[in-house]
C-alpha cells in the first residue's frame, strides 16, 4: 500500500538525491518539502527539518554529502507547521541541536496546537504530543543571528502563518541566499479563513509582508518548498559552468507573482 500523495504516509515516495547549491549551502530535504543545510565553519546549520517520517532520508542526504549529522549544532525553523518541524525533536534529542522558532508562532506548538498541521497528517495535536520540542531561542524580525561565519538577518513574511519569517543569510562566499518562509495559500484561502475565523487579519498581513520585502537584495533564492522555487529544475540546469541558482533578479519577480496569484485568489474567494 501507498499514498503517494502524502510523504508522512509514503516518505519513500519523496527521496531526492542531496546537492549543493551554492558555496557552504546544501539541499537535503525531499520532493516535497525543503530542508537546507548551512556548513558555517563551526558546525551544521539547519533550515527546518520536514516531516518526522522522512527524517531518514535528510539524514541519509546529509551522509551522502559527505558531513556528519552529529555535527548538526543549530535549527532554524521557517514556521510552524508540522511539514517543517516535524523531525526536529529526533535530532534534538540524538545530537542536542539548538532550535530556533519564529516567537508568534510559539503558540502553535503549545495552546494553539490545532494550527500546526499536525491533525493534518494523521498525528495526535494537543500537547503533549510526540514531535513536541523546547525552543531555544525564539525569533522576532530584526533579529540579527550568528551561525560560525554565517550572518542571518531576519524578517516578518507573515501570512501563511502570523509568525512566518524571511531569512537572509549573509554567505562567507559574498552571495546572500535568502527564503521566504512560507508562501502557500492554504491558511488564507476562504475554507480555512472561516474554519478559524480569522477575518481577513492574516491575508492582510499576507500581502502587507509580500510588499514590504521586496527590493531586499538577494542573490539566492532558496524554496520553502522545492516547487515554490522551480529547485529541481534548476538544479537539472545546475552545471560547473552555469549555476541558475544565482540569480538576482529573482525574489523581486517571486514576490511579484506571489502577490498576482494571492490577489487573484482573494477576488475569486471573498470572505
Ligand atoms: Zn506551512
Ligand atoms: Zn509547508
Amino acid at each position: 500500500m501507498t499514498n503517494a500523495d502524502k510523504p508522512y504516509r509514503s516518505p519513500w515516495l519523496y527521496d531526492v538525491a542531496p546537492f549543493e547549491i551554492v558555496k557552504d549551502v546544501y539541499y537535503v530535504g525531499n520532493k516535497n518539502v525543503s530542508v537546507h543545510m548551512f556548513d558555517t565553519g563551526e558546525g551544521l546549520l539547519l533550515l527546518d527539518t520536514a516531516y518526522t517520517q522522512t527524517g531518514y532520508l535528510l539524514l541519509e542526504s546529509i551522509r551522502e554529502l559527505g558531513f556528519d549529522p552529529h555535527d548538526i549544532k543549530w535549527i532554524l525553523h521557517s514556521h510552524a507547521h508540522y511539514d517543517h518541524f516535524g523531525f526536529t525533536r529526533m535530532l534534538v534529542e540524538k545530537y542536542g541541536c539548538k532550535t530556533y522558532m519564529p516567537e508568534v508562532d510559539l503558540e502553535f506548538m503549545t495552546t494553539k496546537a490545532e494550527f500546526n498541521c499536525c491533525a493534518g497528517a494523521g498525528l495526535p495535536y494537543e500537547p503533549p504530543y510526540d514531535c513536541y520540542f523546547e525552543t531555544d531561542v525564539p525569533v522576532r524580525p530584526g533579529d540579527v543571528l550568528q551561525f560560525g561565519n554565517i550572518k542571518v538577518d531576519c524578517y516578518s513574511a507573515a501570512g501563511h502563518t502570523p509568525g512566518t519569517m524571511a531569512y537572509v543569510f549573509h554567505l562567507p562566499c559574498g552571495l546572500k541566499a535568502a527564503m521566504h518562509g512560507g508562501i502557500g495559500l492554504n491558511t488564507v484561502n476562504a475554507e480555512y479563513t472561516k474554519r478559524y475565523n480569522l477575518g481577513n487579519s492574516w491575508r492582510d498581513a499576507y500581502r502587507e509582508s509580500m510588499v514590504r520585502l521586496h527590493g531586499l537584495e538577494v542573490d539566492v533564492v532558496l524554496g520553502n518548498h522545492p516547487s515554490q522555487n522551480a529547485t529541481f529544475a534548476k538544479q537539472a540546469e545546475h552545471t560547473a559552468e552555469n549555476n541558475p541558482f544565482i540569480d538576482p533578479t529573482e525574489w523581486d519577480r517571486f514576490l511579484d507573482y506571489r502577490i498576482e496569484v494571492f490577489d487573484e485568489m482573494v477576488k475569486n474567494e471573498p470572505v
